[in-house]
């Protein structure tokens, strides 16, 4: 059937007409900007079809790692283009040599599979609990997000009359799926003991980004993060840490080689392959044979794209980059003079905000009082001011994703120059917003 498509037609509506609501995720779909078309990325920038230059902290949600265009990763997957491509027979030297850079990187994992996003490792990571266990629910946490599957689709950013309610993220999802994820606030271990000494022989596994950025940044207590192992090791549970977004952005090891907790299973993404789709699901080795990639295993694990030559190729120099570049050295520090240059600028304008992150991350909450702790502290967060200062700084050729509670990220590509350019256009974009 023809769509009807006039020449002189713009490409959102023209979108529109084609694409349910013209975008291809729901988290794309950014009120006031949908005339944004990106038309090029090079570096820490990317431009429009105007020809106009933001310097990008939105970063894809956290991939580009490296940059945008990073051309050794460009040249790596070139290099596998022209020499091989999917065949979907037995393995290929460059899965084998990427599982065994895993192993060797994060403590917890002795094995891997390969996916093409972080939704199938969280998946397969939650299928895997319940198949060793034989038990039936999955405990999360608010504000952490680890896909968009019925088992965690479930209060990652609620309105605060559903906060502690079942919250679902969408329709279309059995009742008794729902019922049988545990929604728990984040950092409250005395919950943690509670909701263990109630369903203890019921939980199959317990699922955290170990940092919600999801929701910006909550730091994790020390306390917290070691109440899971322990009553995960007590109750015969599988802890799951989602380093999605954590994982080789903040160290090679992921936050778990930070904290110094061994989870059972780790799921991975993002930043792996500096933005080539890219999934992983690691840990013990126990655990991992379950899977049915083992002759007579029990837990079903297939995907077509699974391991893809060029996909595999971008992860496998995306990591030699950051093993051999002092990468995390340069995002660290001008995450950090961020940070600090923001929460200068916030107290000389006298504007009440708690500027935090981790690293290359970073995000502003405008609210009174120390760092948050958990999802209920970030109901104070003015979401006006949040999303007003984001939308003023395209003006200043700056972009900041303009929706609530979004994280910002910092790239290898980020220069100093460009750290002065964001405080001093965040400065103007501020005042602006609170005329
Ligand atoms: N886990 C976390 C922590 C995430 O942030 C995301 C995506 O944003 C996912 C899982 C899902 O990954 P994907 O979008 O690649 O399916």
């Amino acid at each position: 059937m023809s769509v009807g498509t006039a020449a002189t037609d713009s490409l959102p509506a023209r979108a529109l007409r084609v694409i349910p609501g013209g975008v291809n995720s729901g988290q794309r779909r950014i009120p006031g900007l949908t005339d944004l078309i990106v038309t090029g990325t090079s570096g820490a920038t990317f431009t429009d079809a105007e020809g106009r230059v933001y310097t990008d902290y939105h970063s894809a949600f956290g991939p580009p790692l490296l940059g945008h265009n990073d051309p050794d990763v460009q040249r790596a997957v070139a290099e596998a283009a022209t020499r091989l491509d999917l065949t979907g027979v037995a393995v290929t030297e460059g899965e084998v040599t990427l599982a065994e850079t895993l192993v060797d990187l994060v403590p917890s994992v002795e094995k891997v599979l390969l996916t093409s996003t972080g939704s199938e490792a969280t998946f397969h990571a939650l299928r895997v609990a319940r198949a060793v266990t034989g038990r039936r629910l999955i405990v999360k946490f608010q504000g952490c997000y680890h896909g968009w599957h019925d088992a965690v689709s479930l209060n990652v950013i609620s309105s605060p009359e559903a906060v502690g309610a079942p919250d679902p993220i969408s329709t279309g999802i059995l009742p008794e799926v729902l019922a049988a994820t545990l929604v728990l606030p984040f950092n409250d271990p005395a919950a943690v003991r509670a909701a263990f000494a109630e369903h203890g022989a019921d939980i199959a596994a317990v699922i955290l980004e170990p940092i919600p950025h999801n929701v910006g940044c909550l730091l994790p207590d020390a306390e917290f993060l070691t109440t899971l192992r322990e009553q995960c090791t007590a109750h015969g549970s599988v802890l799951v840490f989602d380093e999605v977004i954590t994982g080789f952005r903040h160290d090679l090891g992921g936050y778990q080689k930070i904290a110094g907790i061994t989870p059972d299973l780790t799921t991975f993404g993002k930043a792996i392959a500096n933005g080539a789709p890219v999934g992983a699901l690691g840990g013990r080795a126990d655990l991992m044979e379950q899977f049915s990639t083992r002759p007579g295993a029990p837990a079903f694990f297939a995907g077509t794209y699974n391991g893809h030559p060029w996909v595999v190729a971008a992860a496998l120099e995306t990591l030699r980059k950051l093993r051999e570049q002092p990468v995390h050295e340069h995002v660290f520090r001008l995450g950090e003079r961020v940070r600090t240059g923001l929460a200068e600028m916030y107290t000389r304008l006298g504007v009440p905000a708690v500027v935090t992150g981790y690293g290359s991350v970073f995000v502003t909450y405008f609210m009174a009082g120390g760092e948050p702790r958990s999802y209920d502290d970030l109901l104070a967060n003015d979401a006006n001011l949040f999303i007003g200062y984001r939308r003023r700084l395209l003006e200043h050729g700056v972009f900041e994703l303009p929706l609530n509670l979004k994280r910002s990220h910092i790239s290898y590509a980020h220069t100093d120059a460009d750290v002065d350019h964001l405080i001093a256009a965040t400065e103007l974009a501020v005042q602006d917003a609170i005329k």
